[in-house]
């Protein structure tokens, strides 16, 4: 049976009970509206530890964008039934007042240097920052052994990296693959929010991607990039940045060379939802 907790005093007296049978705990932090992306994570967490907890929680700071948070879809009993299928053992709903109380100073400032001006830091302000803040309060409510976060928002995961590093973290981040619709749109809470028509074109954005994944050796960055652009030019889409980036810090490059890994990210509004994507390249 998998526990639901919504007090921080409960769930951490279970965690320490854990604990102290010597069990590892997998963490995996949601928004909710799960699909099968979130589920792979699971999955991730309960093969390498021995107990996985996921927290289900719309974290107002992180959004830029007060429509997006208002039409943010919200599933929770859904979500519960689906992880308990998936074999998570606890789920963690806190409220707002939970992970923020108004009592408590939990602010958090933290200077992610060039990470956080390129991409999604650049076109979403505070989102970061946002990001740290929820994430700093929950490792610290949790202390997990290991948290789990995909591939499909890459950027994050650097940042989430680079925090984890700051914190002086015991705790490992695993990345998970992104998972995709069988016509390769990268699945995300927001797709459900596409028309008909729009969740008909939308695959072309990890088309892009993954033709320009294909250009590899054969293209200079300037041309893949540029036709990238072409691909992405309908009149549905409104691009808002496609970049060729540095895998380790995400700073633009306009040569392979000497490069460890890199990957292009995309972001595009399609209708009233915007979407990322990304493939890594080499
Ligand atoms: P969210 O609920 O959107 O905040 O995402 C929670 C976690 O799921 C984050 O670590 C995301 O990177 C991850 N995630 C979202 N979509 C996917 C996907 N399609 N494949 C793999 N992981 C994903």
């Amino acid at each position: 049976m998998m526990r639901r907790y919504k007090t921080i005093g409960h769930l951490q007296n279970r965690l320490e009970e854990l604990r102290n049978e010597g069990k590892r705990i997998g963490f995996v932090p949601t928004m909710g509206a799960l699909h099968m992306g979130h589920i792979s994570l699971i999955k991730n967490s309960i093969e390498t530890s021995d107990i996985t907890i996921c927290s289900i929680f719309v974290n107002p700071t992180q959004f830029n964008v007060k429509e997006d948070l208002d039409k943010y879809p919200r599933t929770v009993e859904q979500d519960a039934k689906v992880l308990e299928e998936a074999g998570c053992d606890i789920l963690f709903l806190p409220t707002i007042d939970v992970i923020y109380p108004p009592d408590e100073d939990n602010s958090y400032q933290v200077d992610f240097g060039d990470l956080e001006t390129v991409m999604e830091g650049a076109h979403r302000p505070g989102h970061f920052a946002g990001v740290a803040q929820v994430l700093k309060r929950f490792l610290s409510i949790i202390e997990p052994d290991a948290m789990y976060m995909g591939q499909k928002d890459y950027q994050q995961f650097t940042i989430v990296r680079a925090l984890l590093k700051k914190l002086d973290s015991k705790t490992h981040l695993v990345m998970g693959e992104t998972i995709r619709e069988e016509d390769g749109l990268a699945m995300s809470s927001r797709n459900v929010r596409l028309k008909p028509q729009e969740r008909s074109i939308a695959p072309l954005i990890s088309k892009t991607l993954f033709d320009a994944k294909s250009k590899v050796g054969k293209k200079s960055i300037s041309e893949i990039k540029k036709e990238a652009l072409e691909q992405l030019d309908i009149p549905e889409f409104t691009i808002e940045y496609f970049e060729i980036a540095d895998g380790i810090t995400l700073q633009p490059i306009s040569s392979f060379e000497g490069i460890e890994t890199a990957v292009a990210c995309t972001a595009v509004h399609l209708g009233a939802v915007r979407l990322i994507d990304n493939v890594v390249l080499i």
